[in-house]
């Protein structure tokens, strides 16, 4: 299938491109940014402009920060076209709400995806807790934003999540792995006196078997960087690392160690995406999302000292 990719920004450029140019069932066919470009890959910079000129493409797939996405998803939907969006699938979940009813009516497919998901311990982890009580979940995702952010001012700006846009990351494993349902009760952000999204934050969860679920999010972390989940049970210990990549249960390793990395994470999205469009499936799941909606509206906001890159 032909495919358009929107946005050629750094994720697009080090994880879409790999991952659709490895892909048997995709084809890269276009590009739409007002910058970037994709060695050998027609470029437009304006999205009505190639739907328009490209009827062939049925797939859009969009890499832009969330505050834009809506409008484009909207366009893309509205002409006909399945659309992928990166994680998180807009700036609200009204918008989301609205971009999947909109789906539905124009008989198109759209993937909200969440690509921590698709990391290499999560499914054996969703496997081990599912027939254990859960006693206390621990999330600890602390780097740093001058690392791995450089220069995407829009993650300060309204819309732009600040530490939750890694940390959301944390959110759609915790969602996909725990059985049972959790909701924010608790949350403290601190958020820098010239942004407008924390750059720390501390949440607590009721869990409805009464388990302590707390996550604490760090975008100043220097040294190591940590992207572990905890999870204490009646029988045993579990522990997501490396964002995902690495399980270990009681204190045993569950897979190779590869380390961070995002290159598996990718390939199996768009294989996902393919089979979304083949079955005319919508996928849009928005739980990560809403505890991060959850946290904003009820946290208590502490004022911290600017942040200057
Ligand atoms: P990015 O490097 O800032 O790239 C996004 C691209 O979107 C920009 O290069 C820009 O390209 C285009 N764009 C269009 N409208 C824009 C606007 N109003 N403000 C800024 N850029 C705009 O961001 P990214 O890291 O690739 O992140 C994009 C999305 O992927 C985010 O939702 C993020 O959460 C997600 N994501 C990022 C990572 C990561 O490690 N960076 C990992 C997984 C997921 P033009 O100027 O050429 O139009």
């Amino acid at each position: 299938m032909k495919i358009a990719l929107v946005g050629i920004g750094k994720i697009a450029v080090d994880q879409h491109v790999p991952a659709i140019a490895a892909a048997p069932d995709w084809d890269l066919a276009a590009t739409v940014s007002r910058q970037g470009t994709v060695d050998g890959v027609p470029a437009f910079t304006d999205l009505d402009e190639m739907l328009q000129n490209c009827p062939d493409i049925r797939v859009v797939s969009l890499c832009l920060p969330p505050v834009p996405r809506f409008v484009a998803a909207q366009t893309a939907i509205r002409a006909g076209r399945h659309v992928m969006l990166e994680k998180p699938p807009g700036a609200t979940l009204s918008e989301c709400h609205a971009l999947e009813t909109l789906a539905r009516a124009q008989r198109v497919s759209l993937f909200a995806t969440w690509h921590s998901r698709e990391a290499a311990g999560v499914a054996g982890a969703k496997a081990w807790l599912a027939d254990k009580t859960l006693r206390r979940l621990t999330v600890t995702w602390k780097e740093d934003v001058r690392r791995w952010h450089p220069g995407q001012d829009w993650i300060w700006q309204p819309g732009g999540l600040g530490v939750f846009d890694p940390g959301i990351n944390a959110l759609s494993i915790v969602t996909e792995i725990l059985p049972d349902p959790i909701h924010v009760t608790n949350a403290v952000l601190q958020v820098p006196e010239n942004c407008q999204t924390p750059i720390a934050a501390s949440v607590g969860f009721y869990h409805p078997q009464g388990a302590e679920i707390t996550a604490e999010l760090d975008f100043l972390q220097q040294g190591e960087q940590i992207w572990t989940i905890e999870a204490e049970t009646d029988q045993g210990k579990l522990m997501l690392s490396a964002g995902g990549a690495r399980l270990t249960i009681d204190g045993k390793e569950t897979l190779e160690d590869t380390g961070f990395s995002l290159t598996g994470e990718y390939p199996r999205l768009y294989a996902r995406m393919a089979q979304v469009v083949g079955d005319g499936d919508i996928d849009m799941d928005l739980s990560p999302m809403r505890h991060v909606a959850d946290a904003f509206t009820l946290g208590r906001r502490v004022s911290v000292a600017p942040f200057i890159e």
